[in-house]
């Protein structure tokens, strides 16, 4: 299949036509190097050699960004709209494509995929696009003068994604930057670099001015580096792991530049004895979906001791109906983990916890699915020996939960605030009341109760502690994006 995947050369993934090279100034640059790219699914097959990008690179994707910024940014948000609008239609009409390249790139559930994932990149072009366009100026009087509070594109923005969801992921940090009216260079993860070279090949045929949008390949430490590093960059929307966030934000600091980061997560999933049990261990087995590696997930299970037994009981009866598989099954439910260097670092926080004296409820241990090649880790549940314990305190991003029980709300509360994260918590109550306390107790950007993953685009979404700066979704994301600016006029201006 061709249609909108055209230009540069190309290399056939899934059927689907594929540049591995990045798309600066409306055109397909190669680059001297590459790196290989290859599927989590079956890790002997190299999906690519994908263009690795250097300083030169990011010089000539900022540059590009920089000569269109002017005209896109006074195109105004209507103008912007129309063709934010045409790239949502483009991406429905193309889910298959983008479904079989993410699900062998990136090795998410191709049902997820097609179903859920990617038309959620259309809604993020739609909800930006429109909510730009609705923007009202805030005006009112005071000190004899009238005042108004205008909305500025802020320029040249480079948005670092990471490589889980990767496709979604980027139209959130996009889609808004683009609204705003400023220009993106994107630099997707290298461990799943190829739905966002589709996603430049949409905007391209959505006809987005060139230079509008980049898409830059390579390593994060040389490309990704060079680009926050750039002076011109007014910028920088990143999401990605705490470490990689504190470099970013050396280069956001040295340059002035105001940077949001989207951070991991260690997420509470708190259990009250008065709860929906049934429900509560459903969902608390579905923290395994997606392997785990998921920013939002509640991995810390805290249990109310009095309902420990009868929980357990549950939750094994709803993870033992969990399928590792290959993720275009639609009987799997676990897909395998996205890199040989992942799947080593999540066993060894399984192997560290053994050793520490923490027990192993379930799994703790590599699949035999695929071989020696297999990238798949068994659904894992451990008792640790304390809160210190470093699988408590730590993101494994991986499929592998932890059990604590607790004794009344103040020592949930305790345990729910005891690591350095903050991103999101899950509570499981009949109660309004308690509902309500937990609410505002628990340090986290987001609370979901008796529900998970309910998302309103419109809605504040970032975290709290090393869980991340700043907030994405709606117009706290457009405020991001722009210069605000106050415009005073004296009473009396009048000619
Ligand atoms: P990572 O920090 O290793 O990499 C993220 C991106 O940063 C990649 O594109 C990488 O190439 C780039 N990068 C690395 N070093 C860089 C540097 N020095 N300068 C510029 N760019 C650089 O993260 P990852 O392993 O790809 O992703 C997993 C992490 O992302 C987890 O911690 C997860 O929780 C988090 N995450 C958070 C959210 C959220 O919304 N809060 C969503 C998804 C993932």
């Amino acid at each position: 299949m061709t249609g909108p995947f055209t230009g540069g050369t190309r290399v056939d993934v899934g059927g689907v036509s594929v540049s591995a090279d990045h798309y600066i100034g409306g055109k397909r640059v190669s680059s001297p190097t590459t790196f290989e790219d290859r599927s989590p699914l079956d890790w002997s097959v190299k999906l690519a050699d994908v263009a690795r990008g250097d300083d030169t690179t990011a010089a000539m994707a900022v540059g590009a960004a920089v000569d269109a910024f002017p005209a896109w940014a006074a195109l105004g948000a209507q103008g912007r709209a129309e063709v934010l609008h045409r790239v949502a239609d483009l991406i429905d009409a193309h889910i298959e494509p983008l479904a079989a390249v993410e699900c062998l790139d990136m090795a998410m559930l191709h049902e997820s995929l097609r179903l859920r994932v990617l038309a959620r990149g259309a809604r993020n072009f739609r909800a930006y696009a429109d909510l730009a366009t609705q923007y009202e100026e805030r005006v009112w009087e005071s000190n004899g003068t009238a005042n108004r509070v205008m909305r500025m594109p802020a320029g040249p923005t480079v948005v670092i994604t990471p490589w889980n969801a990767p496709f979604m992921l980027s139209t959130w940090k996009c889609a808004p930057a683009l609204a705003a009216g400023n220009t993106v260079i994107l630099k997707p993860a290298e461990w799943s670099p190829l739905s966002c070279s589709l996603l430049a090949d949409l905007c391209h045929a959505a006809g987005m001015p060139a230079g509008v949008f980049n898409v830059v390949q390579g390593i994060g430490a040389e490309v990704g580096a060079a680009l926050v590093a750039d002076p011109r960059v007014r910028r920088i929307s990143f999401t990605g792991s705490p470490a990689t966030a504190r470099h970013i934000g050396t280069s956001a600091a040295a340059n002035v530049v105001p940077f949001t980061a989207e951070l991991g997560g260690k997420g509470p999933f708190v259990v009250f004895g008065d709860a929906d049990l049934e429900a509560a261990a459903q969902k608390a087995a579905g923290q395994y979906d997606d392997s785990g590696q998921v920013c939002l997930a509640g991995t810390r299970l805290l249990v109310e001791a009095s309902v420990r037994a009868e929980f357990l009981r549950l939750f094994d009866k709803f993870a033992d109906e969990h399928v590792l598989g290959d993720s275009h099954d639609p009987a799997t439910t676990i897909s395998p983990m996205i890199h040989p260097t992942h799947l080593a670092r999540v066993a060894g926080f399984v192997d560290r916890a053994r050793e520490n004296g923490d027990t192993i409820l379930r799994g703790g241990r590599r699949s035999e699915l695929g071989g020696d090649d297999g990238l798949w880790y068994e659904p894992t549940l451990i008792e640790p020996k304390s809160n210190d314990s470093e699988v408590v305190q730590n993101e494994v991003f991986g499929p592998v939960l932890t059990f604590q029980t607790f004794t009344d709300e103040a020592d949930a509360v305790r345990l729910a605030n005891s690591t350095p994260y903050g991103l999101s918590a899950i509570v499981y109550t009949s109660s309004q009341a308690r509902a309500e306390r937990m609410g505002r107790a628990i340090r986290a950007g987001t609370i979901w109760t008796n529900c998970f993953l309910v998302r309103d685009l419109t809605a504040p979404f970032g975290g709290i502690g090393i869980s991340g700066i700043g907030r994405e979704g709606g117009d706290f994301a457009l405020d991001f994006y722009s210069d605000l600016k106050m415009f005073q006029v004296k009473e009396g201006t009048t000619n």
